[in-house]
């Protein structure tokens, strides 16, 4: 029987997780360990990129992975990126096989670095903001994956990863890397409640994210004051904010109600209060279970700690075989394990 395939995906530690993390990412991966191995990894290295609090990294670090293991992610498939330095070994063995110039296109290097000053960080653009791509080349290839998650956003990275690989392997003369695919998997984009016309996100502030782990009456009350019709929706079009509650009531499989509201719709019918609640409703139910399930966790944290560095550990030693190889490819004096 040949091996189950391997997935890879990482996220940042930036704090707070919404339900456009979960509905848009988390939630899949949930489902991913049904069919794949897979890896999914902290990527806590990733978090310094741009101007940040050191003692609060540490904590989101946790947090998310607290946060993760109440959606369902089980703690043998996660890792945290900095408790497997090889990561940023062979980050730098990559860096020399990546063309500089294609770093400097990449569009979220273009984007950031245009942000870096308006942010607080004064204009400094670190070069680790350039070199991320490689780091991130190095956490994927270092699992030799067959398929990572991609959305929009990522496919520019995915496709940069393959170009180091294959620029590897011509280079050893072995075709060692396994160029991975991007598995395109159908997730909503989130809207933001006070802003339908932008993403969920937690950089434009609180009223734009709904947290997947607040409490029932702060999730009441954002679904409840979410902007419905601005008023400048083309006759006929459905505007973006309904769009959005509906979408969310899709989300969150809450189908009986989502065809029912949609009937009501259709038929001019619908009173945004009964979407509304519906939503709400949906929302506080997930939220509920996972809150629970934390709850649960946090009464076992430090046991909870030891089964994450267990599982990195162990997912560790994968990686330090690739290393290995890739040294012994690269004409490196290795260290055996
Ligand atoms: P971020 O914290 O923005 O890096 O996002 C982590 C993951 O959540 C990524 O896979 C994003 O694509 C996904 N995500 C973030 N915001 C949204 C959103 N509003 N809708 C859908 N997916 C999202």
């Amino acid at each position: 029987m040949s091996e189950t395939k391997r997935v890879l995906s990482c996220i940042q530690p930036t704090g707070d997780m919404h339900f456009g993390n979960y509905f848009g990412a988390v939630k899949n991966w949930v489902k991913l360990q049904q069919t794949y191995t897979c890896y999914y990894g902290v990527v806590n290295y990733h978090a310094m990129t741009m101007p940040y609090n050191p003692k609060k990294l540490r904590n989101n670090t946790w947090e998310l992975i607290f946060n993760l293991l109440s959606t369902g992610i089980d703690h043998e498939r996660l890792f945290i990126q900095s408790l497997v330095p090889e990561h940023a070994e062979l980050s730098w063995i990559l860096n020399c096989f990546t063309s500089y110039g294609q770093l400097t296109r990449m569009t979220q290097f273009k984007d950031k670095s245009a942000q870096s000053g308006e942010q607080g960080g004064e204009g400094f653009i670190s070069a680790g903001l350039l070199n991320y791509p490689v780091l991130q080349a190095a956490d994927i290839l270092i699992y030799r994956p067959s398929f990572v998650p991609v959305g929009k956003d990522q496919e520019q990275h995915l496709e940069l990863t393959r170009n180091i690989a294959q620029r590897f392997n011509n280079q050893v003369g072995k075709e060692y890397f396994i160029l991975p695919e991007p598995l395109f998997t159908e997730v909503p984009k989130v809207m933001s409640p006070a802003d339908p016309t932008r993403k969920m996100s937690k950089s434009a502030g609180d009223k734009h994210y709904i947290n997947l782990f607040a409490e029932e009456k702060r999730i009441r009350k954002q679904v409840r004051s979410a902007v419905t019709d601005t008023g400048d929706t083309p006759e006929g079009e459905m505007s973006a904010g309904v769009r959005n509650l509906f979408e969310l009531l899709k989300a969150g499989e809450a189908m009986d109600a989502y065809q029912s509201l949609q009937s009501d719709y259709e038929a001019g019918a619908l009173k945004y209060v009964d979407l509304k609640d519906a939503v709400a409703d949906t929302l506080v139910g997930i939220s509920e279970q996972v809150r629970a399930r934390r709850a649960e966790l946090d009464a076992n944290k430090k046991e909870v700690k030891q089964q994450i560095k267990a599982s990195t550990a162990a997912i560790r030693k994968e990686a330090q075989q690739t290393i290995a190889e890739v040294k012994d490819l690269a004409g490196l004096m290795n260290v055996r394990f």
